[in-house]
């Protein structure tokens, strides 16, 4: 349906292997005189508590981050760090870019904990204007807090996404205020507040830290910085990830996966372990997990990890013990879309 986006997320794909040869534009937006300005939003505050699913609700999260990261990233050089608020206030979106003009900002990291309806979604996420030269950069630098997370702290990566209203424009209301005034802003979803797999990393002040060190580090590398400390961290000739210019809007995948064939290969009726070979395809949008189901959909194994960047899998499942015949599986895309397969009988 997004011929745009096929074409897009190809050319990344490519990207990703050739990048500063072909294209030497590396998302900065650095003059060698002035200093860096970085606006670090912290999300939510005041009355607006983002998710509370836990008893802190997210802008206490998002507040302790933000001034970690603040903390961090102020031991690099050339580089001026400003929060949107510091006290817990009420803001607006509008009030939040208007305030990174004023400054002047190079670009605006606004700060998030995740949680999902279903509260089975797990991992790291970044939310990316979706035109033009601030697309570019917004991705280039999401993919630094991605690999952050993922390397440094073991986190899912969910993936560098847009998201588009109902008017075509930007959904997210920082990224469009901002975009107004050519800034590019991303939203960072650290991790998600109601799932096993990631809530140890918001439960004590080290993680925490921990997070605020990954976002300066990211910033750091992006913008290619030096710390102050002699023999510091110097990412000066780091090349980040060089992203073409889109020609149109880069749109999100609103349609599923476009089939699942489960194939099963062994089922040992004692171990109640099946092996089954997986083959599944979605030409916009790259698959993210897998789950399985033994009561035909009723209720689901919790999501696993798809094989990155690949159609198929083969994948061993126990099934466990009662009154279980049937296995079904599903796979679910980037944008959390999700395709049956075929149901396998197991007598
Ligand atoms: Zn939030």
């Amino acid at each position: 349906m997004y011929g745009g986006f096929r074409k897009i997320w190809a050319l990344v794909l490519i990207m990703a292997a050739t990048v500063s040869v072909i294209f030497p534009y590396q998302g900065k937006t650095v003059h060698a005189a002035e200093p860096i300005v970085v606006v670090i939003d912290p999300g939510h505050g005041g009355e607006n508590l983002g998710t509370d699913y836990l008893p802190i609700p997210e802008k206490v999260y998002t507040m302790q981050v933000a001034l970690y990261m603040k903390q961090e990233l102020e031991k690099y050089k050339n580089v001026v760090v400003y929060l949107t608020h510091t006290q817990d206030v009420d803001m607006d979106l509008t009030q939040r870019a208007e305030f990174a003009e004023s400054v002047n900002a190079d670009f605006v990291f606004s700060l998030h904990f995740n949680m999902s309806i279903s509260h089975g979604l797990y991992g790291s996420e970044v939310w990316v204007p979706s035109t033009g030269t601030l697309y570019s950069q917004g991705y280039s630098a999401g993919n630094e807090f991605l690999m952050q997370f993922e390397q440094v702290m073991g986190l899912f990566n969910r993936g560098i996404k847009t998201r588009i209203g109902s008017k075509g424009t930007d959904y997210y209301g920082i990224i469009k205020q901002c975009a107004l005034r050519n800034i590019p802003a991303i939203i960072v979803e650290h991790c998600h507040v109601d799932h096993i797999n990631d809530v140890a990393n918001i439960q004590s002040q080290n993680k925490l830290q921990e997070f605020g060190i990954c976002d300066a580090t990211a910033v750091a590398r992006y913008f290619g910085l030096t710390k102050n400390e002699e023999g510091g961290a110097d990412y000066s000739e780091y090349a980040p990830l060089a992203v073409p210019v889109p020609e149109a809007r880069v749109c999100n995948d609103t349609t599923a996966p476009l089939y699942l064939e489960a194939k099963l290969l062994d089922y040992n009726s004692t171990s109640r372990y099946a092996t089954v070979a997986l083959s599944a395809f979605d030409g916009e949008s790259p698959l993210q997990y897998y789950a399985f189901s033994t009561d035909n959909g009723l209720t689901w194994s919790m999501l696993q990890p798809w094989n990155k960047g690949q159609n198929e899998m083969t994948v061993t499942v126990n099934i466990g013990y009662g009154k279980k015949d049937s296995l079904l599986f599903k796979v679910m895309n980037l944008y959390d879309i999700a395709t049956n397969s075929n149901l396998l009988e197991l007598n």
